[in-house]
């Protein structure tokens, strides 16, 4: 993309002027620009700590309008912008460069819920909502939020829809996306873009905000939306089951989805190293099941009967797959609190395979049905290519993503076994585009996988992309070089 200021460097590519950081910081109040190192830190590095980066400063702005005034300024001085969310994301798009130019705008004090009407079945929250506090107001209204997902006590609503994210009721209530009626954007030039409506039906156009869902903040800077609500579940019911196999969870699968008495809501795949991991490293976490299985499931169903009713549909459709050799044995949590033990040893796999020293990672989704494929597919390759190494897979079965995670090989090098990240992705990644499938299921592109993006996009689909990043940021100031390359790093 070519930079509009003919004689001014590309955003990102200079340090802010001292002049440029005393009007942003006005914005906010000297409070909110935050320069000190020490109290920038934890917006400068991210959970994996794969990327560190630097900034001049990092805003804090209070409100739509305020968000609104930093872009102006930014568009007109060409200052580069990293909005930051609740800072989980797992591709990098939320950290600023290493080069110190890009001032970082966090959206966390635009916190305030709107509005809940459970008439509409909507609610209006602001961007730096954190996620578990939407789930919990929507339960408050006696309503359902289904996004959930492993970061929900951190990150936000803004960060949710910039990076589309999924999790584990995918399955039944589908990813952000498909949560969103409407949005609130401030975009790169200033000006807002009020589209909070609640419709459910608006055919007049172009859907605007599709594309900043899923934008990375490289579009605009999503401050409210209006999400979708829905009756809260009677019962939901939660079973761990062991298994052989990929082959057996996936006959599991479309089993459940037929019998299973209610809406199967989630289906969540894991490996035993992965549970080994986490009864190694999680305080207070115990196997759910007597016998060690090579598979295991997490199978969540929401059903709007009584338990009573549910129940022995559930358990039938249990000790049918037991009879029939698909399971090897099943337990179905007697209580809530066994429910969340059982979902809190789930939500701990990502986390604790950092005390098993270093991580490859792949987010990947394939056809459900060619799932097992790629897990022996995949294993193969890695095989291959280091033969220690351990592979870590688990995932939402049901959505045919898996994250697909190689540890390093016991005692190995850590540095030395990072050093193969693109090796392994190669490999990984070439079974993955054999069956058909995506390289990023559900964490985005980022600054991770930006330069991947050309060898799986078609040449007008990268072209396409373009050309609405031109449209919707001319000047290139919005998280310049995530997702797309523009040339500057
Ligand atoms: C333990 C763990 C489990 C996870 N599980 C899942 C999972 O199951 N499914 C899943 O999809 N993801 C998962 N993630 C990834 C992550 O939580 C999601 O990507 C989440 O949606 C990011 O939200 P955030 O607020 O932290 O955004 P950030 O990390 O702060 O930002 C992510 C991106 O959004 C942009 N952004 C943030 N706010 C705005 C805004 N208001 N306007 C415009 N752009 C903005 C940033 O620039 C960046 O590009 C997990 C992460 C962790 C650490």
């Amino acid at each position: 993309m070519t930079s509009p200021f003919s004689n001014s460097p590309r955003p990102g590519t200079t340090v802010p002027s001292e002049e440029v950081l005393a009007r942003l910081a006005a914005v906010v109040g000297p409070a909110y620009a935050i320069t000190n190192k020490e109290q920038q830190a934890p917006h400068l590095s991210e959970w994996r700590e794969r990327y560190v980066g630097a900034t001049p400063m990092v805003l804090r702005p209070a409100d739509t309008a305020q968000v609104a005034a930093i872009l102006k300024i930014a568009n007109e001085t060409g200052t580069a912008i990293v909005p930051q969310g609740g800072n989980t994301g797992l591709v990098g798009a939320q950290i600023p460069f290493e080069s110190g130019n890009e001032v970082v705008v966090c959206l966390g004090r635009l916190n305030k819920i709107r509005t809940v009407d459970p008439s509409t079945n909507t609610m209006t929250v602001e961007a730096g909502v954190i996620l578990a506090d939407a789930q919990a107001a929507a339960e408050e209204a006696g309503r359902l939020f289904p996004l959930s997902l492993g970061a929900e006590g951190s990150c936000q609503i803004g960060g949710n829809l910039s990076t589309n994210a999924g999790g584990t009721a995918v399955l039944a209530y589908g990813n952000a996306r498909d949560l969103t009626l409407g949005l609130e954007v401030a975009l790169a030039d200033g000006r807002v873009w009020d589209g909070l409506r609640g419709l459910r039906k608006d055919n007049t156009g172009y859907d605007l905000k599709q594309l900043f869902i899923g934008a990375e903040g490289t579009l605009g800077i999503i401050t409210a939306a209006v999400l979708k609500l829905f009756p809260k579940p009677r019962a939901v019911l939660t079973a761990f089951v062991g298994l052989q196999d990929p082959r057996a969870a996936v006959r599991l699968l479309h089993a459940a989805a037929a019998k299973a008495g209610g809406t199967l809501t989630s289906f969540e795949l894991m490996q035993r190293i992965a549970l080994d991991f986490v009864l190694k490293h999680l305080a207070g976490s115990r196997d759910p099941l007597n016998a060690v299985y090579p598979w295991y499931v997490l199978i969540e169903v929401a059903a709007f009967d009584e338990e009573a009713a549910v129940r022995p549909r559930f358990e039938a459709l249990l000790a049918e797959a037991l009879a029939e050799g698909i399971v090897g044995d099943a337990a179905i949590a007697a209580s809530t609190a066994q429910a969340a033990g059982m979902w809190r040893l789930r939500a701990a796999m990502s986390e604790v395979q950092k005390h098993e020293g270093g991580s490859i990672k792949h987010d990947v989704s394939v056809p459900v049905g060619s799932v097992p494929e790629f897990l022996e597919r995949a294993d193969r390759r890695v095989a291959e290519l280091i033969p220690e190494a351990r592979v870590v897979a688990f995932g939402h079965l049901g959505d045919g993503n898996i994250h697909y995670n190689v540890s390093q090989p016991l005692g190995s090098d850590r540095q030395a076994f990072l050093a193969r990240w693109e090796e392994v992705n190669a490999e990984v990644h070439g079974v993955v585009a054999a069956l058909g499938g995506s390289i990023s299921a559900e964490h985005g592109i980022g600054r991770m996988k930006r330069d991947l993006l050309p060898t799986v996009k078609s040449a007008v689909e990268m072209e396409m992309m373009g050309r609405i990043k031109a449209a919707f940021d001319p000047n290139g100031i919005l998280n310049p070089n995530k997702l797309l390359r523009q040339d500057t790093h």
